[in-house]
């Protein structure tokens, strides 16, 4: 077999996700050298990391986590990118398993009830074919055991390019776009709320807005990624 895959690597040569190098035959997805070059912001560990802090003021969240610093043109822009438009959903399984262990091995982010994501609008769903973050969830699911939940959170309105507008604009763009389905099953429960970029918090305030309709909901946020 490993005859075939070596004929077959020769003509059809795995790239690595992040700077796109010819992978060697023990490498998966990136290179070592982008596996070690690859900006962690190590916030799963930290109390009052940037994160939260980010939060503090605005939002009563349990603990909250990034995996990677975003920065444009940068090695996480193009996993991530790879990712949402290439359809390597093997990216998200990737991060999954590492921020997992991570949270693991930290002696934080106990007592979940459940992981939620943040949803994609329906028509985006259908354009893409997936939500870029539903098996970074199924992996983090897999690994800490807790139960993945996608049902919960439905987008309502598709957010419009957020880039050019000011925060409270943006604020306002991703307020009220986001829906429950039920309530009931989440009384009293401890929540991770996960996404892919976590940028101004915006669209994370507005999950937690509407996910705080629920009594006595606890909630951690968790993201792939963070760009300042
Ligand atoms: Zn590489």
């Amino acid at each position: 077999m490993q005859f075939f895959k070596d004929i077959y690597n020769l003509f059809f040569p795995e790239l690595c996700l992040a700077c796109a190098t010819v992978l060697t035959n023990n490498e998966n997805i990136v290179c070592t050298s982008c596996r070690f070059e690859l900006p962690e912001t190590h916030f799963t560990k930290q109390k009052n990391n940037t994160i939260e802090k980010i939060f503090v003021t605005r939002l009563d969240v349990v603990e909250a986590t990034a995996l990677l610093y975003y920065k444009k043109g940068g090695l996480v822009q193009n996993l991530i990118h790879n990712l949402k438009y290439n359809g390597h959903q093997e990216i998200g399984v990737f991060f999954g398993e590492w921020l997992g262990n991570e949270i693991l091995s930290s002696n934080r982010f106990k007592s979940l009830d459940y992981i939620i994501p943040v949803p994609l609008y329906k028509k985006r769903l259908q354009e893409r074919g997936f939500n870029q973050v539903t098996l970074f969830g199924k992996k983090l699911s897999n690994i800490l055991d807790v139960p993945y939940k996608d049902s919960v959170l439905i987008r309502e309105t598709e957010s419009v390019k957020q880039s050019k507008k000011s925060r409270l604009e943006r604020w306002q763009n991703v307020n009220h776009i986001f829906k429950l389905t039920e309530k009931n099953s989440f009384k009293n429960k401890h929540i991770l709320l996960i996404d892919d970029i976590l940028t101004s918090g915006a669209t994370i305030e507005s999950c937690y807005n509407c996910l705080k309709q629920i009594e006595n909901i606890k909630i951690s946020i968790a993201t792939m990624s963070y760009t300042k």
